[in-house]
């Protein structure tokens, strides 16, 4: 009778605990963070999708036992206003509960872009106002803390104090504005904001663990970026010497590609300096594969459920 629901509902509990708890521990995503981020984004997408799907298709199960047609049953008789006579209180509270979910989901996720992107633009305002513009993007704060943050968006602005400027040699300068602009050109912040939606709509462990992670791999992809044109011992240096223990408040807040202010702890700046120094392996065939692996399971983790769905 719920033969569609099963599936999507042991789906549904995986990809919200287990497999978020796997993936954050796991190693490999260091030596391969794009395609760990878009194993991630897919444990999202399907994470979503069969959380709202396990309980549609326990509604619509004595409709038929497939789940679209049985939601293609249920809207005819909603077009006609009628409730299916088939249709008991057991599925009655499991479709009230797909609404509740995905208004939930869309919701918070809609309110959270929404609450990020004004908050960037008063910040990108303030800061206009109160610093020097040293180019298009690139803003000079009267500060003698050091510290360096992106405040993207579709005109972005780079950041930076005067005490960063004391603290950092030429080429340890240029690599942290490359790791800057990387974040802006590449729009990370799109590729965070999901993840902090989803957090803030189950703030349960996994969803933090899950955004603690993807914004840790862009901090990863953005030292990349700089450490190709600058070097990975000036990025390391200028991480020492500005990103430390200290810990720069504005630095952790906005670097982390969303650029908003929230609770979630800064990408570790050891982690990042122990990775540029010290450039994770790969020789060994298990090393490699772990890439072509992650964005295979990506595709599976999203095409299967709709291919279950839409068959
Ligand atoms: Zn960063």
């Amino acid at each position: 009778m719920f033969s569609d629901a099963w599936p999507l509902a042991v789906l549904a509990v995986l990809l919200a605990w287990p497999v978020p708890v796997f993936l954050a521990r796991a190693a490999w995503p260091r030596r391969h963070a794009r395609a760990a981020i878009a194993l991630w984004q897919a444990v999202g997408i399907a994470g979503g999708l069969s959380l709202i799907g396990a309980p549609l298709a326990v509604g619509v199960a004595p409709l038929d036992k497939h789940l679209r047609t049985g939601l293609v049953e249920l809207w005819r008789d909603a077009f006609h206003l009628r409730v299916p006579a088939s249709l008991g209180l057991a599925q009655e509270v499991a479709l009230a509960l797909a609404a509740v979910l995905t208004v939930r989901l869309v919701g918070v996720t809609l309110l959270s872009a929404f609450r990020i992107e004004r908050d960037l633009r008063r910040q990108r305002d303030a800061v206009d106002l109160a610093a020097e513009h040293a180019d298009r993007q690139l803003r000079v704060l009267e500060h003698a803390a050091p510290a360096a943050y992106c405040l993207p968006g579709t005109r972005p602005r780079i950041v930076i104090t005067e005490g960063t400027i004391a603290a950092l040699a030429p080429d340890e300068l240029e690599a942290v504005l490359a790791h800057e602009r990387a974040h802006a050109k590449w729009r990370h912040e799109l590729v965070v904001q999901p993840f902090v939606a989803w957090e803030s709509a189950l703030p349960l462990p996994p969803a933090r663990r899950a955004t603690a992670s993807v914004t840790a791999l862009v901090e990863m992809l953005a030292d990349d970026h700089a450490a190709r044109s600058a070097g990975r011992p000036a990025l390391a240096r200028a991480l020492v010497a500005i990103g430390g223990t200290a810990g720069p408040v504005p630095n952790q807040r906005a670097d982390d590609g969303s650029g908003a202010a929230r609770s979630t702890p800064g990408t570790p700046t050891l982690d990042r300096v122990q990775r540029l120094v010290k450039p994770p392996g790969g020789a060994a065939l298990a090393e490699r594969v772990m890439g072509p692996a992650a964005w295979l399971a990506a595709i599976l983790l999203v095409a299967g459920p709709t291919w279950y769905v839409l068959r």
